[in-house]
C-alpha cells in the first residue's frame, strides 16, 4: 500500500532525496533503519535512495510469491 503523503519515499516532498519527515506511514522509520543497516554492513550502493528502491523491489517480490 502506497503512503498518499510521501508516496513510499518516507519524505513529505515525495521526493527520495528528501528529509524524511512522514509521519503517517513506517517509511521514514524504516528508510532510516535501513540506511543505519547498510552503513553497519558497508554495503556498496550508488546512494541511499538507490538502496531503498533495490529494499522495496525486494519486499514486493517476497510479498508476491
Ligand atoms: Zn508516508
Amino acid at each position: 500500500m502506497t503512503c498518499v503523503h510521501c508516496d513510499d519515499t518516507g519524505s513529505l516532498s515525495k521526493d527520495l532525496e528528501g528529509y524524511l519527515d512522514c509521519s503517517h506511514c513506517d517509511v521514514a522509520t524504516e528508510r532510516a533503519a535501513l540506511e543505519a543497516w547498510a552503513a553497519r554492513e558497508r554495503i556498496q550502493y550508488g546512494s541511499e535512495s538507490s538502496i531503498w528502491l533495490i529494499y522495496q523491489h525486494g519486499k514486493a517480490a517476497a510479498a508476491a510469491k
